[in-house]
């Protein structure tokens, strides 16, 4: 039974929204926090939204093995802590991981059980306002992650899952379908 959920997909296509919906319609899955070099953004938590590291701290970590998967993305180090998954995985808890491509790549190689989700946007225009309105980042950082955006809309194809993210409640509603055939059970 399938028990890591792989939710992939550009910055600013919606995969925490549409995340934070899966986890309301399915309480067992856990979301694992990942760990990052970038500053927190306003409101964000650390141990809640990421485990927010030093370079040194990061690189140290990848060192040690202590990571399943980690890639540079627009500059930073971003990866999953092999702590944020062990436990739950021998204990058949469920768990989501929200990661970019790269770290996608090596999930599936790491562990081909896993079931990867492609987040798409129904354009690259349409990604481009989401980007812009979300207010998160400045105008350079936009083009950086629309830059990196190109790249990760030709690995659709490598991804059984593709979700286009065009009306929410529709997304959400053919996530919830795939996560919950593979979790044996039938969408709420
Ligand atoms: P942000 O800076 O917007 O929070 O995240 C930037 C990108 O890094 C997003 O596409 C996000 O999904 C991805 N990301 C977040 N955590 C991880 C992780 O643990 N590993 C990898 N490979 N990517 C991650």
């Amino acid at each position: 039974m399938a028990r890591v959920f792989v939710i992939t997909g550009p910055s600013g296509v919606g995969k925490g929204t549409l995340i934070r919906g899966l986890m309301e319609r399915q309480p067992s899955l856990e979301l694992s926090v990942s760990a990052t070099t970038r500053d927190p953004r306003p409101g964000e938590r650390d141990g809640v939204d990421y485990h927010f590291l030093t370079r040194e701290d990061f690189d140290c970590r990848v060192r040690e093995g202590e990571f399943v998967e980690h890639a540079d993305y627009a500059g930073r180090s971003y990866g999953t802590l092999r702590s944020e998954l062990e436990q739950r995985v021998r204990e058949g808890v469920p768990v989501v991981l929200e990661i970019e491509v790269q770290g996608a790549r090596q999930v599936r190689a790491a562990m081909p059980e896993a079931v990867q989700v492609f987040i798409a946007p129904p354009s690259l225009a349409a990604l481009r306002t989401r980007l812009i309105g979300r207010g998160t980042d400045d105008a350079t950082e936009v083009e950086r992650r629309l830059g990196v955006a190109e790249g990760e809309l030709a690995a659709q194809p490598e991804f059984r899952h593709v979700v286009v993210n065009d009306r929410l409640d529709e997304a959400l509603a053919r996530l919830s379908e795939i996560v919950a055939a593979e979790l044996g059970e039938v969408a709420p």
